[in-house]
């Protein structure tokens, strides 16, 4: 009998989980990021061995925090839903940092999702720590409330990762795979085209580009002669951080193009031309019920054309190369 289940991580933002979920599944799923919070969507990565007759479905949660805004809450809200529905949960601790107030708040919330959940504790980054900085953070981790067993491990480097999908293996229960043993992921192919634009966005801009920043991706159309249109929209929030985004000249819309479109390509295999156009998602919109009501000024605010905003970038003109 195969045994399969969904196994909610959980962890501080940066401690490494987009990188587990990437080492455990071997394909690329989750974004990696410098910055925090990168993943605001529940990924699912699949990991199956048929050999060993088993398989781990990932759900790389937000980092649960304590509510800051709408977004965070929403995002708290997704993380119980999401624990709620699954059979573990991994906790992922910075073990180059040690155990702080933050991981025992979470693990306290993972308590709080769903009482008696077994709970992992994998301690990451140990390819930075000496064994005389690891021996005490284990034993901290040990210690936290509700976690049960406590693993060392490098999603980096792949140290220690066996041992811990092993054990994965035989918490999750037996069953039938839930999804096909080839899948990686389910997402769809645009949402994760969708985030590995929305990386290179993120890992080329700085504090003035919130978390908030959408991408869209509208078409995926490929040419006859194997190039690969794609056309995409970035959302931001306000006209500045439109301006900061496109950069003098299209120079910055430019870098993240190029950047992007050597994502794309390496996850599409093909040859890719990029249409990325920024626009702008105005608080003041958002919050009108009903758009286009016959209010005048609205539809003339609608109207106005910024300098950018009726242009595709086609990254293949605006980058120098
Ligand atoms: P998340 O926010 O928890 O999903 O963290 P990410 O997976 O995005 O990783 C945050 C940063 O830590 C990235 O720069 C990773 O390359 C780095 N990182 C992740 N795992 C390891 C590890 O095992 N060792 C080292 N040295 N760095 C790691
Ligand atoms: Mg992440």
């Amino acid at each position: 009998m195969s045994r399969a289940g969904f196994i909610g991580l959980a962890g501080r933002p940066n401690v490494g989980k987009s990188t587990l979920v990437n080492a455990i599944v071997g394909s690329r799923v989750a974004i990696v990021s410098m910055r925090p919070q990168t993943t605001r969507r529940a990924i699912r990565g699949i990991a199956t061995d048929t050999a060993a007759g088993r398989q781990l479905v990932l759900v790389d949660l937000p980092g649960v925090q304590k509510p800051r805004d709408v977004l965070t809450e929403r995002m708290q809200g997704r993380v119980e839903r999401e624990l709620a529905d699954s059979d573990l949960a991994l906790l992922v601790v910075n073990g180059e940092q040690g155990i702080g107030p933050g991981d025992r708040f979470i693990a306290r919330a993972l308590l709080a999702a769903k009482a008696g959940l077994p709970t992992i504790c994998a301690v990451n980054k140990v390819d930075r720590t000496g064994p005389n900085e690891l021996v005490p953070v284990l034993a901290e981790a040990a210690e936290l409330e509700g976690v049960d067993e406590v693993f060392p491990i490098s999603a980096r480097s792949g140290e220690g990762l066996e041992a811990l999908v092993a054990r994965l293996g035989e918490l999750v229960p037996e069953g039938p795979y839930l999804y096909p043993p080839e899948d990686h992921s389910d997402q769809s192919g645009e949402t994760m085209l969708a985030e590995l634009i929305r990386e290179q966005v993120l890992n080329r801009t700085r504090e003035e580009i919130p978390h908030s920043v959408e991408v869209d991706v509208k078409e995926v159309t490929p040419r006859e002669d194997g190039l690969v249109v794609v056309s995409a929209e970035a959302w931001v929030e306000t006209e500045s951080q439109k301006r900061i985004l496109i950069g003098k000249g299209g120079r910055k819309v430019g870098e993240i193009g190029t950047a992007a479109r050597g994502s794309l390509e390496a996850e599409l295999g093909a040859k890719v031309h990029l249409e990325l156009r920024i626009r702008v998602r105005s608080h003041w919109r958002r919050q009108l019920p009903v758009r286009g009501t016959g209010n005048l000024s609205i539809r003339r605010f609608e109207g106005i054309p910024t300098a950018f905003s009726q242009r595709w970038h086609t990254i293949d003109r605006c980058s120098p190369s």
